[in-house]
């Protein structure tokens, strides 16, 4: 599904990932774990298109077919919109919007099908044990629902992709266990290939394939 070759991202003089080159298979779960510094959230926002990186001829990053080496930003942004959910530490749920027009806010700019979109919201709302909570605007929300309000908003548009940076690092263990959890069905039962970055040992195991990156290189 998607194919990386020899990518490379340098800051200044700082070589950051070096000549990375990594395959995810449809239906993968896998998650990256490394020191800090490594450069697992570099790589994770340039697989979700929201970084750039080193332009090299020998470089290769394939998308379902799509080679995003050729993409420009507006072509980019529609692709990150279409293929791709992102679930970060921190909710970043908008304040002033309830839970279920911060869900729906990815279907409405990528001018997704109402009523799909709808059903969608409905189903992940039963999945996720939000409903609730829908009507609410985040600041009435506990730490865990408004963490699986993301997850819902990461997935309205039914992405190929999910990726998240340490989704459970700002929740108490009980939360936690209930991302893990959800993150499972998610992959299993929605069949969502997942990439996840945590530090979370029990949770990177959860995972079906664990990478571990050292330094911007695979590790093993
Ligand atoms: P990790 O997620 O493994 O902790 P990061 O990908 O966040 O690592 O960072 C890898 C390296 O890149 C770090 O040394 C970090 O300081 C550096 N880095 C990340 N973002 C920037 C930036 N915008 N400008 C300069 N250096 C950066």
């Amino acid at each position: 599904m998607i194919e990386i070759k020899n990518l490379n991202k340098s800051y200044n003089n700082q070589i950051v990932l070096n000549n990375l080159s990594l395959v995810i298979n449809k239906g993968d779960f896998i998650s990256i774990v490394g020191p800090s510094g490594a450069g697992k959230t570099t790589l994770l926002n340039i697989l979700g298109t929201i970084d750039s990186f080193d332009k090299n001829e020998k470089t290769s990053l394939l998308f379902e077919k799509t080679d995003l080496t050729k993409l420009n930003d507006k072509e980019l942004s529609s692709f990150r919109n279409k293929k791709i959910g992102f679930i970060f530490q921190f909710h970043q749920l908008l304040p002033e919007l309830t839970a279920k027009e911060n869900i729906l806010l990815p279907s409405m700019i990528g001018k997704f099908d109402y009523s799909k979109s709808h059903d969608n919201l409905n189903k992940l709302s039963s999945i996720l044990d939000i409903n609730k909570v829908l009507d609410k605007k985040p600041e009435f929300l506990s730490g865990g629902e408004k963490q699986r309000v993301a997850v819902a908003r990461a997935l309205i548009n039914n992405p190929s992709l999910l990726l998240a940076d340490e989704p459970t690092g700002n929740l108490d263990s009980d939360n936690a266990k209930k991302i893990q959890e959800l993150f499972k069905k998610i992959n299993k039962e929605l069949g969502v290939t997942i990439v996840l970055v945590t530090h979370n040992e029990k949770f990177s195991k959860i995972a079906r394939k664990c990478l571990v990156l050292k330094d911007g290189k695979w590790s093993k």
